[in-house]
């Protein structure tokens, strides 16, 4: 078309859609997740703003909050149609031309060595899968606030877009056309889209229909979590929210109702793997996976205040019946409830990671336990803390550190390796059951790694006396301790620090005054400014001697850890 104004494909998006076309990747159904998934998010959005502008859904047909497909089998154009909020001429310049999330260019890259595309939704380009079955795709879309545009590609590294004057007005939302490549002929088969959308819109909250023949074929719902549900249906659930179409299974999930004066419904998942960018921009806000749903209806899945920032690996929904539906988010934002909402969101998330803990039988000290029970259950549990803490281990920590209120909880959650730990991972009451009579500290060393821990000079005397010191070796295990005082009521003590104690010995005060001279000649040879004191100590057992921090000090792997920031 003269009219048509043409656009250049930001080089990001030009390489990923060469990619897409190339594939050979198998999986081409996901092109109508994808879709979908767009649809339906386009819902929620005019869904949301109807809540409190009744007249932006506007009258007659578009109100209907509904998806359709529908299938020209002759032309071979397969199309997805929603009501939603539509896009102006801005928008779709902005949002199907250029890439603006982080990580996609690492994405690209690893899509075009592992050729797996079905991870494409999470990184925000999932409207490109359509190249994997349509060779020319035109949008045409209608926002409130601007005319009806279409925008057509035929992915050959430029888009075009013009003001539509010659197919149906919309009213608003938006239609997708795919034009179906020569090869991609079975989505031209009802029986095969049927399949799909079936398979699809199980997770949607809007209906969705599809029209073949030029009937309406099925209508189908898929609303939800409900009841009864099965652990395969988690896992699906768990799929759908996070956009991760891997076979991996969630590590835990839990899902339930609170009642009371707030009373809500949540689904909470812990992922199998942290996503790639968890703690890349930790203090920025707006990284909740938490959907929030008021009444069932979708309000928005970047609220923050449902969950602390350490959970933030955390995947679900919460839906409330008591918060209001009609504000704006900034008032609920401020609604009393949420603060009940987050408080037992955040028990209910504990006790389903220590539930992880408690299953997996490598994490017990029963051992005869283990071995009589051969069940599969049991087999798939097996090591999954593990997997949690490599995971999410920082998570915890950072948790320690900011939450006061569920430090004790959260300690509870702590793996770390030690001087007994045989080179697996230990808990603090595993540390406290093996704990030698008398002995009220927790000991702990910190250090770059183990191999270097285990060399230290003031390991010698403990180990040689048979106690048990837990090596941290993490940079944010230094602040972690700095937060972390005392364990089910037993103090915390670094080695390397002042104020060791192992237990009297009788000869103690006989050689602190047989070498009164020498101590006190070392200390005045010594500038006080480098030392504060020379002592006489029973922590050592070969080496001669060794220079400590003070009690409140910072310890020596701090000061290497700060000055390594500061360098
Ligand atoms: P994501 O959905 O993760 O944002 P996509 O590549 O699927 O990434 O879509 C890119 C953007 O295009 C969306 O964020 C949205 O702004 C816009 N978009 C796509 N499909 C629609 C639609 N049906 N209605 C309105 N906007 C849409
Ligand atoms: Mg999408």
């Amino acid at each position: 078309r003269s009219t048509a104004e043409k656009f250049e494909f930001q080089a990001e998006v030009s390489r990923l859609m060469d990619i897409i076309i190339n594939s050979l990747y198998s999986n081409k159904d996901i092109f109508l997740r994808e879709l979908i998934s767009n649809a339906s998010d386009a819902l929620d959005k005019i869904r949301f703003l109807s809540l409190t502008d009744k007249e932006i859904l506007g009258e007659g047909d578009n109100t209907k909050l509904e998806i359709q497909i529908k299938l020209d089998k002759e032309k071979k154009i397969l199309s997805i149609r929603d009501r939603g909020i539509g896009m102006t001429k801005e928008d779709l310049i902005k949002n199907l031309g250029t890439i603006a999330k982080s990580g996609t260019s690492a994405f690209v890259e690893k899509m075009q060595t592992s050729g797996d595309l079905n991870l494409i939704g999470q990184f925000g380009v999932g409207f490109y899968s359509v190249y994997l079955v349509a060779d020319y795709v035109e949008v045409i879309s209608k926002h409130n606030d601007d005319k009806q545009y279409v925008w057509e590609s035929k992915a050959d590294g430029a888009f075009a877009i013009s003001e539509d004057t010659w197919n149906e007005q919309l009213g608003r939302g938006t239609e997708v056309r795919l034009h179906l490549r020569e090869e991609a002929g079975e989505y031209a088969e009802e029986s095969k889209l049927k399949e799909l959308v079936k398979k699809y819109s199980e997770f949607i909250n809007f209906p969705i229909n599809l029209w073949a023949s030029k009937e309406v074929d099925v209508e189908l719902y898929g609303y939800g979590i409900q009841k009864e549900v099965t652990g395969e249906e988690y896992t699906k659930f768990y799929h759908s929210l996070a956009k991760d179409f891997s076979d991996e299974k969630p590590l835990a999930w839990s899902h339930f109702t609170a009642e009371g004066d707030v009373e809500f419904k949540a689904v909470l998942f812990v992922p199998p793997k942290a996503p790639h960018d968890l703690y890349e921009s930790y203090y920025n806000a707006n990284k909740s996976n938490l959907k929030l749903y008021v009444r069932r209806v979708f309000i928005s899945d970047e609220f923050d205040e449902l969950l602390p920032k350490y959970l933030n690996f955390l995947m679900g929904l919460v839906d409330s019946d008591t918060l209001p539906l009609n504000v704006s988010r900034e008032m609920l934002q401020q609604h009393s409830s949420l603060k009940t909402i987050k408080k037992k969101l955040i028990r209910k998330a504990l006790d389903m990671i220590r539930r992880i803990a408690e299953e997996d039988p490598d994490e017990s000290n029963d051992k005869d336990k283990k071995d009589d029970d051969e069940s599969s259950d049991i087999d798939e549990k097996k090591g999954q803390y593990a997997k949690f803490w490599n995971e999410f281990g920082k998570s915890i920590k950072l948790g320690i550190i900011e939450d006061a209120t569920n430090r004790n909880r959260l300690a509870k959650l702590l793996r770390f390796e030690s001087t007994k730990s045989g080179g697996k991972l230990t808990s603090l009451d595993q540390y406290i059951s093996r704990m030698k009579s008398g002995q009220k500290d927790i000991f702990y060393i910190t250090g770059t790694n183990k191999e270097q821990l285990e060399k230290s000079p003031f390991l010698e005397r403990l180990t040689k006396k048979n106690y048990e010191v837990i090596f941290f070796t993490d940079p944010v295990d230094e602040y972690l301790m700095q937060y972390l005082m005392d364990y089910e009521d037993k103090k915390f003590q670094n080695v390397s620090k002042e104020g060791l104690k192992l237990g009297k010995d009788s000869k103690d005060k006989e050689l602190k005054e047989s070498f009164k001279e020498l101590t006190k000649w070392w200390k005045g040879a010594l500038a006080s400014e480098n030392v504060d004191d020379v002592k006489i100590s029973n922590r050592l057992a070969d080496t001669p001697c060794v220079v400590v921090t003070s009690k409140y000090g910072w310890s020596a792997n701090m000061e290497r850890i700060m000055q390594s920031q500061t360098l």
